[in-house]
This record gives structure tokens, C-alpha cells and sequence, in this order.
């Protein structure tokens, strides 16, 4: 593949979040780096493409602060430059919850990380575990582990709301996951603080899971958010996603035609329409009186 697509994040003190935000702006564009970054008192979250010699260079640099020393960076591959352009920003949270601060820090407490190895092992074992997927809804549909909770978030801030759904598993051993780990640190770290007794986050996220194991225990496509959309790293897989109008299996994504909507979901060859595609009558219709009125 011709591009190189790296994922990392940590949760450290940044005492100079734009000083860091300028180095990583700096040299990504020196190295024509594509992607977005977050930077924020609480840490660095950030995915970047371009070529595997100055994706691997910027890895280096980005490694060789202390802060960042120990950053596991996970790397996959795109046939084309899966980012529009660079955007590196500083924010308040590199994850957007609205946890208060004193509740949801996991530079303080979050659940501890179990690694893919002994996943695997909890599903050769049968163990009595739970997954909670805490990816947003839409990610869900295209792909996610076997026997997985979906809270069907439409946004992380949503987790408070959907906590009802969860309460029967507050005394099971609930392991939670997400696309790369750095929203599981936040949304383990909640789980802890409203009474779960046993909580674990997958170490690496579903990423580093199917790195090591694919085509296993996780079904269909891991969603991703750049033009590549949906990814995998080879072994056999079934299709998981469903069209949201008719039921075929698909994992294509398309985005409802309406702007006022703009639904993510996925849609199969047949339904899809060239000239846009709506989530709804009720869209369609809004859009054509919109062209009329
Ligand atoms: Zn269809
Ligand atoms: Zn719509």
C-alpha cells in the first residue's frame, strides 16, 4: 500500500499544550503529513497519514519526548491518502465526554488494560465476560466482537444516558472497548466511578486486537474516520452490516443526502442512489420541497 496511517494517543500532563501543538503542525507539514491531531492539558490523540518513511520518521520524533516515550503507535495501510488535508488543534479533552474532571481523569484512575492475548484467551475459555462496545453506534454496525453490548451511542457524551442499559452488568467482569483504546480509558474510568465492580479496557482497542488476531472473535469491519471508512487486517470475515433500508448484508457508508440530517449509515449496492441517497421519505421529501420552494 502506498500509505501509511498511524493512531496513537496518551493521557499525560501537557503543561504547554500549544508548543507542542506547533511541533507536531510544524513537522507533519514539513513531512506532508495528512490527518488530525488533538492536543489538551490531558494528552495527545491524534491519526496521520502519508508515506511509510515519513510516517515512521514523525513516529520516531513523536517517541523520542519523555511525555510520549512510552506511546503505542498502531499502524495500518491505505491504498490513497485517506485524509482531506492536516488539522492539529488544541482542546480542553482529546476525547469529547463532558465528564467532570473530578470524576473521569484516567491520568488518575481508569480500569486496568487486558491485552489481546488474554482476550483471546477469555474466549477460548468461555469465560463469564462481557464486552461493551463503546464506539458510536454507526461504527458498531459494520463490525465489533461476538456477543458485544452496543450502548448505541450516538456521541461519547451520551455514556451517562445510556447507563440504564448497563446497570444489569455492574457486578459481571465487563471488558470495554473502542477503535484504537483512547476512549475506553474515559469510559471504563466512568464505568468504575458509578459502582461496576469489574471493568477492564481492551489494551490497544479493537485495532491492536486485530493486528494480532484477524478474522477472529471480531466480525465484519472495523470503522475507521477517514475516506477508507471501514478496514481490516486480512484473515477470513464475515459480513456483520445490514442495509438500513432493505437488510442485505453491506459495509459500504453513506451519508444521508438531506444536510439537515446527514445520517451515517450503510446502505447496500441496490439501494444506493447516484443522484444522493436519503435515510428517509421524510428527507427526501424535505429536500425536493427545499429545490421547489
Ligand atoms: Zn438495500
Ligand atoms: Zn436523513
Amino acid at each position: 500500500m502506498a500509505y501509511q496511517v498511524l493512531l496513537f494517543y496518551k493521557y499525560v500532563t501537557i503543561e504547554d499544550p500549544e508548543t507542542v501543538k506547533d511541533w507536531v503542525k510544524t513537522r507533519a507539514s514539513e513531512l506532508s503529513l495528512t490527518g488530525r491531531v488533538l492536543v489538551a492539558e490531558e494528552g495527545i490523540n491524534g491519526t496521520l497519514a502519508g508515506t511509510y518513511e515519513n510516517t515512521d520518521m514523525f513516529a520516531r520524533e513523536l517517541l523520542a519526548d519523555p511525555r510520549f516515550a512510552d506511546i503505542q503507535v498502531k499502524t495500518s495501510g491505505s491504498e490513497f491518502d485517506p485524509f482531506p488535508k492536516l488539522s492539529v488543534k488544541v482542546r480542553n479533552e482529546i476525547v469529547g465526554t463532558r465528564f467532570p474532571k473530578e470524576v473521569v481523569d484516567p491520568r488518575k484512575r481508569t480500569a486496568p488494560h487486558l491485552p489481546p492475548e488474554e482476550l483471546r484467551a477469555w474466549y477460548e475459555q468461555n469465560k463469564d465476560f462481557v464486552v461493551v462496545d463503546m464506539r458510536n453506534d454507526y461504527e458498531f454496525r459494520s463490525g465489533h466482537f461476538k456477543g458485544s453490548i452496543n450502548p448505541e451511542l450516538e456521541n461519547s457524551r451520551d455514556l451517562p444516558e445510556a447507563l440504564r442499559k448497563l446497570e444489569p452488568l455492574k457486578d459481571k467482569t465487563v471488558l470495554t472497548v473502542c477503535t484504537g483504546g483512547v476512549r475506553c480509558e474515559k469510559m471504563s474510568a466512568f464505568l468504575l466511578s458509578e459502582g461496576f465492580k469489574d471493568v477492564y479496557q481492551l489494551d490497544n482497542g479493537i485495532h491492536g486486537y486485530m493486528e494480532k488476531y484477524p478474522g477472529k472473535d471480531y466480525l465484519g469491519t472495523l470503522y475507521t474516520f477517514d475516506k477508507r471508512l471501514t478496514m481490516d487486517f486480512g484473515g477470513e470475515r464475515e459480513i456483520v452490516g445490514t442495509c438500513y433500508k432493505c437488510g442485505e448484508k453491506t459495509e459500504q457508508y453513506v451519508n444521508c443526502a438531506d444536510n439537515s440530517c446527514h445520517l451515517h449509515f450503510l446502505i447496500c449496492g441496490a439501494c444506493k442512489k447516484d443522484d444522493g441517497t436519503y435515510c428517509s421519505d421524510a428527507c427526501e421529501a424535505h429536500v425536493r420541497e427545499s429545490v421547489h420552494a
